[in-house]
């Protein structure tokens, strides 16, 4: 893996931007990995890139009962929670094969998904105390 970049927030709002941002890097077939504990803003993140895939980021929650939800956009965000999936389960959702739209995967608690693609984008969220939040983003 390559150096990664790091981006330090110390918001909500600005890890949301972050990942505004980022989603310009992404192309249809990209899958970004998200991973960082209960509360670190991945899901803020995710917002984030929805707004900037021109999908309705005020949509995009934890979803508590649902594991996969789809935001279309100038491409499709699949939006995944494995938080209550265990590694062995995850290969059942057919996450590659959710849907057919030209569209980009974002997986929180991806570390349980042992056979995610090896070309994917890493982002990791480190909470350093208070509102400060260190996104360190590569491509795996
Ligand atoms: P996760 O999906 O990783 O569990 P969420 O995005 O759902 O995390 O929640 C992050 C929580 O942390 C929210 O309550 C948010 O207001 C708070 N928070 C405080 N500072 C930040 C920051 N810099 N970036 C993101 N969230 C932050
Ligand atoms: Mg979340």
């Amino acid at each position: 893996m390559l150096e990664p970049e790091t981006v330090v927030t110390s918001s909500e709002q600005e890890t949301s931007r972050a990942g505004e941002r980022f989603a310009g890097r992404l192309q249809a077939g990209d899958v970004v990995l998200l991973s960082g504990d209960l509360g670190a803003g991945k899901t803020a993140f995710v917002r984030g890139i929805a707004r900037g895939l021109g999908a309705s980021p005020d949509d995009v929650t934890s979803p508590t009962f649902t594991l996969m939800q789809e935001y279309p956009g100038r491409l499709t965000l699949v939006h995944v929670d494995l938080y209550r999936v265990s590694p062995d389960e995850v290969g059942a959702l057919g996450i590659e094969e959710s849907t057919d739209a030209p569209s980009v995967i974002a997986i929180e608690w991806a570390e349980r998904w042992k056979s995610a693609p090896q070309d994917a984008w890493v982002v990791r969220i480190t909470d350093e105390g208070g509102d400060r939040r260190k996104i360190e983003l590569a491509r795996s």
